[in-house]
């Protein structure tokens, strides 16, 4: 596998199963219709996305693996010369060393795996399934042993969305990740959006409660060498590591960089449902800051978040 210059790549995503063995709490698909394609149909959607000059693909939604075709399908990415075929899974296919191989053999260049928590009893709960923690676990060891026999080049990651389970306790959490050799981890607050808003207070934890662990957790990894990545934290929530859960601070100029402009990101940051609020009149970041979810401030106001004095700026290692 060669080194690929991400600059240079232009990924589209793709949901391609409507099944997954799991219901997280926190899932946006999981009560969403994904319209199921054949393989022919998905190879012709493929061939196009080529001629159109995409090279990565990004599967997620629900479970791809379940897919009786899914190594076909990623056999015929490879085929048509994707520089990026990324998968996020929930793990379970992968718990067997030699089903491992075939997924990973078929042609995938990035592996996402989800764990959102470190003991058996809290993942079930999060996901709906009983098995899933040990599945998962099983999955990570198989995925690593690949990658070192190997010698892959494989981009693997875990992916842990918060959760009022597991906020007070994110920085064991992460410690967890990385005891298991995991050396990229990324770390999201929960997209608020269709059944979560009925189910509000089970599946948004508090910024405020998440704030503490989340700091720890950072200062344990970054000791360990694991690359982590946070998002959809506002930066004033954890300003010691505020350029860390905001990329744009430690970017100049993002705007031109990113060839789009301040406007055009704020538009994105509104499609994502982010509002900014009373404290961030006066917050030196507001510029840069993607808000809060406006289904957040809805329902818990603005007290959790208080601007760094002016003369903080810049904040954080990074
Ligand atoms: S703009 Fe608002 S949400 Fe963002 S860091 Fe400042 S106070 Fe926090």
């Amino acid at each position: 596998m060669t080194p690929r210059d991400p600059g240079r790549l232009k990924i589209v995503g793709l949901s391609l199963s409507n099944r997954c063995t799991n219901e997280c709490i926190f899932c946006g698909d999981v009560r969403m219709n994904v319209p199921v394609l054949n393989a022919g149909q998905i190879a012709t959607k493929l061939e196009g996305y080529r001629r159109s000059g995409y090279n990565g693909i990004d599967i997620s939604s629900k479970e791809f693996t379940l897919r009786p075709d899914a190594l076909e399908i990623l056999r015929h990415a490879r085929g048509l010369g994707f520089d990026m075929i990324h998968l996020v899974t929930n793990g379970h296919v992968f718990a067997r060393s030699k089903r491992a191989a075939e997924f990973l053999d078929a042609g995938i260049t990035d592996l996402t795996l989800s764990l959102h928590s470190d003991s058996s009893e809290t993942e079930s709960l999060i996901t709906g399934n009983p098995s899933s923690f040990s599945r998962k676990l099983a999955s990570i060891e198989s995925v690593l042993r690949y990658v070192a026999e190997r010698k892959s080049g494989l981009v693997f990651s875990v992916n842990t969305v918060m959760t009022p389970l597991t906020a007070s306790r994110l920085d064991r959490v992460m410690d967890f990740v990385a005891s298991r050799g995991v050396r990229r981890h990324n770390l999201f607050f929960p997209r608020i959006q269709g059944h979560m808003l009925d189910a509000f207070e089970r599946t948004v934890p508090r910024f405020s409660e998440v704030s503490g662990p989340l700091s720890k957790g950072l200062d344990q990894v970054d000791a360990r060498g694991v690359a982590c990545s946070v998002l959809d934290v506002p930066p004033c929530v954890i300003a010691k590591h505020a350029r860390r859960v905001c990329a744009r601070l430690s970017q100049e100029d993002l705007f031109n960089i990113s060839g789009g402009d301040a406007g055009s990101e704020r538009r994105r940051d509104a499609g994502w449902g982010k509002v900014k609020g009373e404290p961030c009149r006066a917050c030196p970041l507001a510029e840069k800051c993607e808000g809060v979810p406006a289904a957040y401030a809805e329902r818990r106001g603005w007290l959790e978040f208080v601007p760094p004095p002016p003369e903080s700026q810049p904040l954080g290692a990074g």
